[in-house]
């Protein structure tokens, strides 16, 4: 008999939206995309691991969903009406359990091409299904079970990476922290790793990665499926924050065929955001996270393919078809090109700042920076939204958040409901007309200087934490010479283009470039990378979505 893993206790209605039985007619909907058989108890449905994962109804009989560790650990048992899955069926990444048939019976098979199909065209099943796989998702990142232990140590850079990488991407794992768990060199010598090697992921069981990069666990991970580079798309959509997941969802949902390419992880900016509170229809705010793993997952429902940690290096723009350089390999074709690669923070103008990245110095506020500072006091440089955001949230576990701008004051910069919370919260200490002198510490960030620019006085303070967030840079380098840039390096679109721009550029078309369409036809930009952006998440949303119907005009002329 199978270990019972620790279960969070389910309420009556949660576990029937986890765990929902179907109707015999909905169950005869599911039928006409799949195919009916016999199953005897033994039988392994599919083994953890397999890349082409499948649903299974159960018609009669039982089947237990286990983990394939020593003790064979239950997960979830389904009976008759029930379904087996989470998110990884739509898309398309290895499954993590094994489903193993407990008791004979009759069971439907439907493979992802298929289940696609149904959750598109059956908006009653599509609820359910998607609900359930949503919630059996984050109820396994809240127990753990998953594929991956990741050693760690919280003095360590890399650890928070792979942390945010793993977390951003909803993968559950499980963390065992050097500096606090006992037990973790029986693991590491089991793996043949030292202390040095930390941090180190052990994926699926089996291998052990020291210090590895994003993509590479990926690649352990089985995120992404094949990109054929010899076929030719619709639409290159290069960057997964918002307003690129707006173009996949819109793209896909109308037809078109769909690569998103993203080099980090879904969410972009706003997936840093701890929460979002403007954004239309969340009265009660939504993390970026929240936001970007449903888009993630609403992209791939429609068909959107989305590789993780995958780059664009190069835009090929002399050819027709264009081409998109993935991470300086192969070029995949395609007709046309919306860029969505918004901007990164700005950094400090401070000499040993990469010393300090991860260990010290953060540039995004979520639950896991928050988590390591909590109880101390910490820094906010910066006077805009998202600094605001930052010190509100923080406030909540710090002891003391010094907000440091160098301006006057935060009206110009932020908006009034922020400037309000700040005022009222009485942990948190604006310091105007004052920036980041210097960073000291040894293998973690120990002192900062502060320095008032009015009078050029320092203030040292033992503070051990600083949260960057002042303004942005496009991610544009990658375009080398395609399209025209405005002074900073954001792209001009559309009527933002002047004439003689156009002329240089050898505009080859007698219409005038579409709103968001860039100084090459068919290439768009959207967003946070596009010159005369708002820096909002419904802005970015609603001009990757926009985009969408001028990709269709293009693609009819
Ligand atoms: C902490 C924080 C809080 C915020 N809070 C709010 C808020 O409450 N409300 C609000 O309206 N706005 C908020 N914003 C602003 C909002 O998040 C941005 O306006 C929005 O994310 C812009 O979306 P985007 O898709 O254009 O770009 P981004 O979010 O910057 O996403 C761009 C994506 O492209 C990827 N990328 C870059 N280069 C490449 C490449 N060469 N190949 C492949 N991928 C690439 C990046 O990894 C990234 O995922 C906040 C921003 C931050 C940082």
């Amino acid at each position: 008999m199978a270990d019972r893993i620790p279960e969070i206790p389910l309420t009556g209605s949660r576990a029937e939206e986890i765990f929902p039985k179907l109707t015999s007619t909905q169950i005869s909907r599911i039928c006409a995309h799949g195919r009916s058989r016999k199953v005897q108890r033994g039988d392994v449905l599919m083994e953890a691991g397999q890349q082409h994962a499948r649903f299974f109804v159960v018609i009669s009989g039982r089947i237990d969903v286990v983990r394939p560790t020593d003790a064979a650990e239950l997960v979830a048992t389904f009976g008759p009406g029930q379904f087996t899955g989470e998110i990884n069926l739509l898309s398309g990444r290895r499954g993590f359990v094994r489903v193993l048939v407990v008791e004979d019976g009759e069971v439907v098979e439907i493979d992802r091409d298929h289940l696609l199909s149904l959750v598109q065209t059956d908006g009653e099943l599509s609820e359910i299904l998607m609900r359930a796989f949503i919630l059996r998702r984050s109820e396994l990142i809240e127990r753990g079970v998953g594929d991956v232990v990741l050693v760690g140590s919280t003095h360590s850079s890399n650890t928070l990476r792979i942390q945010e990488f793993l977390t951003r991407n909803g993968h559950p794992y499980k963390y065992l922290d050097l500096d606090q768990e006992t037990g973790t060199q029986d693991l590491l010598d089991r793996f043949h790793v030292s202390v040095d090697d930390v941090p180190v992921v052990i994926c699926r069981n089996r291998t052990a990665l020291k210090n590895p990069t994003n993509e590479e666990i990926a690649s352990c991970l089985g995120f992404n499926e094949v990109i054929d580079e010899t076929h030719l798309r619709d639409v290159v959509i290069v960057g997964a924050g918002p307003s690129g997941l707006a173009a996949a969802v819109y793209g896909a949902s109308e037809g078109l065929d769909v690569l998103v390419l993203e080099s980090v992880s879904p969410g972009g900016q706003a997936g840093s955001s701890s929460m979002i509170e403007n954004y239309l229809g969340f009265p009660t705010g939504i993390s970026g996270k929240k936001l970007a793993a449903a888009a993630h997952m609403q992209a791939e429902k429609f068909g959107a393919q989305i590789a993780i940690a995958r780059g664009a290096t190069r835009l090929s723009c002399a050819r027709k078809p264009y081409a998109v350089q993935i991470d300086n390999g192969p070029h995949t074709p395609t007709k046309t090109v919306i860029i969505a690669t918004g901007a990164e923070y700005r950094k400090l103008a401070v000499d040993n700042l990469s010393k300090f990245e991860g260990a010290g110095v953060y540039y995004g506020a979520t639950a896991i920076e928050a988590k390591l500072c909590g109880g101390d006091e910490v820094i906010v440089v910066g006077g805009g939204n998202s600094a605001g955001q930052a010190a509100v949230y923080l406030s909540q576990t710090a002891r003391r958040v010094h907000m440091v701008v160098r301006a006057a004051g935060l009206s110009d910069t932020m908006s009034r409901y922020l400037i309000r919370r700040i005022e009222q919260s009485s942990n948190i200490v604006l310091r105007t007309r004052t920036e980041i002198a210097a960073l000291d510490g040894s293998d973690h960030l120990e002192r900062v200087s502060l320095r008032d620019r009015q009078t050029g006085n320092v203030e040292v303070l033992e503070i051990q934490h600083v949260f960057v967030m002042a303004g942005a840079v496009p991610n544009t380098v990658w375009l080398k010479g395609c399209v025209v840039l405005d002074a900073s390096g954001f792209i001009k679109t559309g009527p933002d283009i002047s004439s003689e721009e156009l002329a240089a550029a050898k505009w080859p078309l007698t219409r005038a470039p579409h709103l968001l369409e860039t100084s090459l036809p068919g290439v768009f930009a959207v967003g946070d990378v596009r010159c005369g952006n708002v820096k909002r998440v419904a802005s970015a949303v609603g001009e990757g979505s926009i985009a969408v119907s001028f990709v269709h005009q293009v693609l009819h002329e």
